[in-house]
């Protein structure tokens, strides 16, 4: 059993702090919206009324926060806080610059960190079967894994601090280029007579196989679990992916990266967006480009 503090219970953070408790572990929750603090009492989660209180004789603290100025805000305030030597972890998904810093704050406190931000949504945080991409130092993540795994299927150690982010902002940048390109086949499929079944069975089972394809077709049918069956509900919102596009560009341009297609691709997820389809899912994109 370990004391974990769990700061930032919302759309992921609430899902993952309970999965915490049912695991045996002792939360105290955080956040700044008091209903989701009653929301997470009501799964066991020990509601605190500050930061302060859920960080108090915790052995562990866990951030799950829109952006990466939340992160070093919370991380400032939080490190000072606790005893040195107890481990940080923060989850969402941020630029590499906040991370870093996040990082050098805890270094500087004694305080062994990491980066472990995650994909699988709602849905996997409430199954618990979250993927976890983690960058920190490998005595630090081994002391993580336990209880990371409470929470998530996959768990990669993927290098050194800020590694976990680069592999989140690498992969989500082919996530939203692979489904541009899926969309961009289907419409072409249409104007050509093609059928969208015809083309789903050619390309499912050949070089054009992708997960954008196979598992989130962007039009109703072939996959009927996907979000085009259901007029788009998220899923994946199209604001979400636009943050995670734009991240790369971020860290394309500090790196001196080129990426021609996540620029472009960040530029029509921010259209699709500016048109009033952010809270749609992502593969709503096809809408877009059929308009186009
Ligand atoms: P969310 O907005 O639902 O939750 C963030 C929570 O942080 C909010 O409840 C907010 O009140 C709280 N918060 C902000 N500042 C705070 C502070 N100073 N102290 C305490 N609480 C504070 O967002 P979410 O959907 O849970 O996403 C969290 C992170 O996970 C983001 O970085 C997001 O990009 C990433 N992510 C989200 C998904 C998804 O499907 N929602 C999937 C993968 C990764």
């Amino acid at each position: 059993m370990t004391s974990i503090a769990f700061i930032g219970l919302g759309h992921m953070g609430g899902p993952m702090a309970a999965n915490l408790v049912k695991a045996g572990h002792v939360v105290q929750g955080f956040d700044l919206v008091p209903d989701l603090l009653e929301t997470a009492a009501q799964k066991g989660v020990s509601p605190c009324a500050s930061m302060e209180k859920a960080v108090e004789g915790c052995d562990l603290v866990i951030t799950m926060l829109p952006a990466g100025h939340h992160v070093i805000s919370v991380w400032s305030k939080l490190v000072p806080l606790v005893p040195a030597g107890t481990l940080l972890i923060d989850c969402s998904t941020i630029d590499i610059d906040s991370t870093k810093k996040a990082h050098e704050l805890a270094k500087e406190h004694g305080c062994p960190s990491l980066d472990a931000p995650v994909s699988g949504g709602t849905s996997g945080a409430e199954a618990g079967t979250l993927t976890f991409m983690v960058g920190g130092e490998a005595k630090a993540f081994a002391a993580a894994e336990p209880i990371l795994r409470v929470m998530g299927k996959r768990i990669i150690h993927c290098g050194d601090a800020s590694m976990g982010q680069a592999a989140k902002i690498c992969n989500n940048m082919i996530l939203g280029v692979s489904m541009i390109a899926v969309s961009e086949a289907f419409v072409l499929a249409e104007k050509l007579g093609l059928s969208q079944q015809s083309l789903f069975d050619v390309a499912a089972v050949s070089s054009g196989q992708c997960w954008s394809l196979t598992t989130y077709c962007p039009v109703p049918g072939p996959v009927p679990t996907s979000p085009a069956n259901r007029d788009y509900q998220p899923g994946f919102a199209t604001a979400l992916m636009l943050k995670d596009l734009l991240l790369s560009q971020n860290a394309a341009e500090l790196s001196g990266a080129n990426t021609p297609l996540g620029h472009q691709a960040a530029a029509l997820y921010q259209r699709l967006n500016d048109d009033g389809s952010g809270n749609k899912d992502f593969s709503a994109i096809i809408e877009m480009i059929r308009k186009l």
